[in-house]
């Protein structure tokens, strides 16, 4: 059903700071930033092979990463599945009982069309699925 891994969300205090180790050190380019409005999110895109690291951070100390880091520190945040259909996608989950945090595909960064997985279904890791045209 999952074609591989679309990217890995990494959950940043600060976007500049983490910005100069996976630019610096690691040596990935920046591609692009983008705010999420809706998500209250600054998310910045590096391309490593035919996957991507996103950076998430928040805009506003009441959105979900900034609550995600309150709670759990920085860190991986979510790993995203490349899938052709999002709609199939969605309802295959619920079909084999899988709990969906969004039961409808969203706008996701980088004009993905998104859905979450509640991570109680997933063996503790919220999975993003990700239809990208
Ligand atoms: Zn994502």
């Amino acid at each position: 059903m999952v074609k591989k891994v679309d990217h890995i969300g990494i959950a940043v205090k600060n976007l500049d700071e983490a910005l100069k180790f996976y630019q610096e050190t690691l040596g990935l380019n920046l591609s692009g930033t983008e705010v999420v409005e809706q998500q209250k999110v600054k998310v910045a895109f590096l391309p490593i092979g035919d996957s991507e690291v996103e950076l998430l951070e928040s805009t506003e100390p009441d959105g979900p990463i900034a609550k995600y880091i309150e709670k759990k520190g920085e860190g991986i945040q979510h790993i995203a599945y490349r899938v052709d259909n999002i709609e199939e996608a969605i309802a295959e989950m619920k079909e084999k009982g899988v709990r969906m945090i969004d039961e409808k595909p969203r706008y996701g960064a980088g004009g993905a069309k998104i859905a979450f997985c509640h991570p109680k279904s997933t063996y503790g890791v919220l999975i993003e699925l990700c239809q990208r045209d």
